[in-house]
């Protein structure tokens, strides 16, 4: 039996930021995963868009915070990784307006954070959007509703903002924070599926105490991390700590697709990523003269919840590719619908408020990262963070649950209340979809 003083479960861009943070801080970690390879699991198919919109001020915090590791990557990692670096590549972003008045609640914590942004009217966004149709059709409709074809009945304004961006390579970007946890002694193993988790009596009390493989091994440690993405509500089952949650996760199937960039609205051409929700998608530019195309979950849509994430049908089905297509030529009249769909489909592991959950348990040394809700990839470098300091709280005698931990952020010098995140909050308000 092999002795840790921890074990992450998952090797994606979350539990390798762990890693890397664990073994910073001088623990001798192991990463364990059931797939092939570091970022293999849900973090390949991620759009990793990185954008400050939240609902709420801990999560706009989160992801400013964020953002500086990404522009600093090199600086985050303490190493160049010689296989490669995931870059950041900023384009902006902006929001549509609708009549809700969703970005209402943005503005004002982007002032109090101190992030900048404009408002464009329709004559702004048609400079910075040529060729775009500026109709507002709130709300979403589903294109067998011949309210999809209604003339617009005014004209879109926007929320701009100029720092976001995305990362070029979402998968590298894992496998860059696997070989910065290396460096400080972190060891991945793979093709090993974690199929229990242990635990022993301590002073009449239960605690973790390792994790039990399908090969039949046990690697033995005082704490565990769960960082499975869309499989750690099975994980939690088996930890049996799933009844300690007020806030629960589970897995919903997305489809994302690439389509040829129109004529002058191309990433060379200067064009941000697009939040429509007057539509009900979003769409950002890629190298190679291409955009990623996905859906915001508007309520006209079906929500694809699955129960096995192991079983899922990972090819884009006809109709989301007709709606989603369909909405991007409403969008972009010169858009030339593709004749074939070429994009995939992938699981998000949706938390019940969409607030990602960065936890303890009530399994003492049982912690977990999950429910990261489609849009947690940008807050990888500081999750690691995050769990570091929860786990150091928790292994020093506090109590995160009547305690909670307190970050500081470095960029804004400001406190990031954990609690937040915890599994035994109340719902957040949020906009109960992927924009969070
Ligand atoms: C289509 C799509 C688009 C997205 N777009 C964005 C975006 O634009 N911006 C953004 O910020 N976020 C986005 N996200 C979200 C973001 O990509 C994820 O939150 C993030 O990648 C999750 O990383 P993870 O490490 O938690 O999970 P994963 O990458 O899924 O890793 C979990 C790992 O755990 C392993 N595992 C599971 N069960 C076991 C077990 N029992 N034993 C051993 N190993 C196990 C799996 O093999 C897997 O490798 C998107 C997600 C998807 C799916």
């Amino acid at each position: 039996m092999d002795t840790y003083d921890a074990v992450v479960i998952g090797a994606g861009v979350i539990g390798a930021s762990v890693a890397l943070e664990l073994a910073r801080g001088g623990r001798s970690v192991v990463v364990v995963d059931k797939g092939p390879a570091v970022g293999a699991g849900s973090t390949s198919s991620s759009v990793s868009i990185i954008r400050f919109s939240y609902s709420t001020l801990d999560s706009v915090l989160t992801a400013w915070e964020a953002a500086s590791m990404w522009r600093d990557w090199e600086g985050h990692l303490g190493a160049v990784d010689p296989d490669g670096m995931a870059r950041f590549i900023r384009t902006g972003m902006c929001i549509f307006n609708t009549p809700d008045d969703n970005t209402a609640r943005i503005r004002r914590l982007w002032d109090d954070v101190g992030i900048g942004y404009t408002i464009a009217d329709a004559a702004a966004l048609s400079d910075l959007l040529p060729g775009v149709d500026l109709g507002a059709y709130f709300p979403p409709k589903r294109i067998d509703d011949p309210a999809f074809a209604d003339e617009a009945g005014s004209e879109l304004t926007a929320l701009v903002e100029l720092e976001s961006g995305f990362i070029d390579d979402p998968k590298l970007a894992a496998c860059n924070l696997a070989f910065a946890a290396r460096q400080h002694g972190a060891q991945f193993r793979f093709n090993e599926e974690v199929i229990g988790i242990d635990r022993a009596a301590v002073n009449g009390t239960d605690r973790v105490c390792g994790v039990s493989l399908a090969n039949g091994q046990q690697i033995l440690a005082p704490v565990v991390i769960n960082v499975g993405g869309p499989h750690s509500s099975l994980i939690n089952e088996l930890a049996g700590v799933t009844d300690g949650m007020r806030i629960r996760n589970r897995p919903l199937r997305q489809e994302v697709f690439t389509v040829p960039a129109p004529e002058g609205l191309r990433l060379q051409d200067g064009v941000p990523a697009v939040a429509d929700l007057d539509l009900g998608q979003y769409f950002r530019p890629q190298p190679g003269g291409t955009w990623l195309v996905g859906g915001t979950e508007p309520q006209c849509d079906q929500l694809h919840w699955v129960d096995d994430p192991e079983h899922f049908d990972a090819f884009p089905t006809v109709e989301q590719f007709e709606t989603s297509m369909m909405r991007l030529a409403r969008r972009v009249p010169q858009f030339g619908v593709p004749h074939r769909p070429v994009g995939l489909a992938a699981l998000y592991d949706v938390a019940d408020d969409w607030v990602p959950i960065y936890d303890k348990s009530d399994l003492p040394g049982y912690f977990m990262a999950c429910g990261t809700s489609g849009n947690q990839f940008k807050n990888a470098p500081i999750v690691g963070q995050f769990m570091r300091d929860i786990i150091d709280a928790e292994q020093a005698g506090n109590d995160h649950d009547q305690q909670p931990v307190l970050f500081h952020g470095r960029r804004t010098g400001r406190s990031i209340n954990l609690a937040a995140f915890s599994r035994r909050r109340d719902k957040a308000a949020t906009s109960g979809t992927v924009m969070g």
